[in-house]
């Protein structure tokens, strides 16, 4: 897999659960909230020296469209916006070694 597709899950997964922290479910049975998102935080920002710039603000910014920057794709669909992939791109077999982004709704994927 590529390096910077493979830090853009990592990352996506630290958001994810960053943002579940901050919910205020997770306030109310008295979990130690802030330490949990410091070590998170911590994680986030070794992931992010791994990633070009370009690529993390666009990341940034699909992070606040969709509340996530990158999709895995199942059965050929987009998990974002849920359209059909070209064929052409889901038969390469080296899909996972480069960045691709989904063609309709703009977001990075990998296949699973
Ligand atoms: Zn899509």
């Amino acid at each position: 897999m590529h390096p910077v597709l493979e830090a853009l899950i990592a990352l996506n997964d630290l958001d994810v659960m960053i943002q579940e922290l901050q919910s205020p479910d997770y306030r109310e049975i008295g979990f130690d909230v802030e330490d949990q998102i410091f070590k998170l935080e911590k994680a986030r920002a070794e992931i992010i020296k791994k990633i070009p710039e370009e690529v993390l603000k666009k990341y940034e910014k699909l992070k606040k469209k969709y509340k996530r920057g990158i999709a895995p794709v199942i059965g050929g669909v987009c998990m974002n916006c849920f359209s059909l992939l070209p064929i052409a791109m889901t038969s390469e077999a080296d899909r996972n070694e480069k960045l691709s982004t989904c063609p309709n709704c703009g977001i990075f994927i990998y296949w699973v």
